[in-house]
């Protein structure tokens, strides 16, 4: 069946991939973003399409579009974007959240949150699983993203239960690939862009604390099979890759992958910063029968050639 799905944050770097996947299954897919973070270059070549829809609209303000399912990815993911405006962080991970369960609400649509592996804060249980309840600064410059996402949790549980509700919440841990900002500031693309332009490589802390990195393909995999379930799975579900890399074998693999004379540089590690993080995706094993396949040389030889298009 040809659905029609509304897809928030569409012109983003997840989220412009999720429509391009959505549209090549044979759907009709909405767009909604305010272009905050993302944008229209993202999603040029599918404006021709004629399933395909852009809005601009910010989902702090009501919307009402009737549709079969909703993927909710609208909230900048960089560090440096989410704190810029840290109140509208939390107002896009609550009253936009808000806006769009009354959208499933209304049209009995089914609806699925990008939750983040940032709600279990700088963890004491490794790797994390879903039933770990985290470890969040509540007043820190983290928590705007950390908190929404958290409440924005509790507002599709609460919905589940009050309405019945059809909800699915992915724990999304870093996912890497080609449409990453430029400007985003995180680790992937910083060092990516250093190393091509033989820069220094700007390594925060003394890089021994540890990421997991999930290429974007992987992870849009996951996020259709956890909509396509059944409809008894709810989550949370934590959707990552469980290899751990230290921030500094990260620099080391980008510097011999570019085959750049970049040097690394050390400097101050942000403030809340987590030392470790890798996700226990057992339950996406058992329940979604989804395993990320892309390895992180592959995956990062594909991001460099995109950057390489961009920004040589
Ligand atoms: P992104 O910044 O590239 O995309 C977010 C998109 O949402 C942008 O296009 C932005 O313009 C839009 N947006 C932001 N606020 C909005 C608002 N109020 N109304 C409408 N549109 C708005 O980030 P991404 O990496 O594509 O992340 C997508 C989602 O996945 C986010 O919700 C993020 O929290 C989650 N996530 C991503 C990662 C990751 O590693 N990329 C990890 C965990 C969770
Ligand atoms: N980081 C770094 N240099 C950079 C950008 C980030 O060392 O130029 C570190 C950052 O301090 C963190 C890790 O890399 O420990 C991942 O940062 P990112 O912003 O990509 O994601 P998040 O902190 O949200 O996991």
């Amino acid at each position: 069946m040809k659905k029609r799905i509304l897809i928030t944050g569409g012109a983003g770097f997840l989220g412009s991939h999720l429509c391009e996947r959505l549209l090549k299954e044979g759907n009709e897919v909405i767009c909604v973003d305010n272009l905050l973070t993302g944008s229209k270059e993202n999603i040029r070549y599918l404006l021709e399409n004629r399933d395909f829809k852009f809005i601009e609209h910010d989902i702090i303000a009501p919307l009402d579009i009737e549709v079969h399912e909703i993927y909710n990815l609208a909230c900048p993911a960089s560090p440096v974007h989410y704190q810029r405006d840290p109140i509208h962080t939390i107002k896009t991970n609550i009253i936009g959240s808000m806006n769009m369960l009354e959208i499933a609400k209304k049209y009995k649509a089914k609806i699925l949150q990008a939750s983040t592996s940032e709600i279990y804060g700088d963890p004491h249980m490794h790797p994390q699983s879903e039933e770990y309840r985290g470890n969040v600064n509540s007043i820190g410059p983290r928590a705007c993203y950390d908190e929404g996402k958290r409440c924005s949790e509790t507002l599709f549980f609460d919905y589940h239960r009050k309405y019945d509700l059809n909800i699915k919440v992915v724990r999304i841990f870093n996912t890497y690939g080609p449409r990453m900002s430029p400007r985003d500031g995180r680790v992937v693309s910083n060092f990516i862009i250093q190393a091509l332009r033989n820069k220094d490589i700007t390594v925060y802390g003394d890089g021994r604390q540890t990421r997991s990195f999930c290429y974007v393909k992987d992870l849009i995999s996951g996020l259709i099979k956890m909509m396509e379930s059944k409809n008894d799975i709810l989550g949370p579900m934590n959707l990552g890759n469980p290899e751990e890399y230290s921030v500094l074998q990260l620099a080391n693999k980008i510097i011999c992958l570019t085959k750049s004379n970049s040097k690394i540089v050390y400097k101050p590690l942000p403030q809340d910063d987590p030392v470790r993080r890798k996700p226990d995706i057992k339950k996406a094993k058992d329940k979604l029968n989804w395993t990320p396949e892309t390895k992180l040389d592959d995956g990062l030889k594909n991001t460099i050639e995109y950057f390489k298009k961009i920004i040589l």
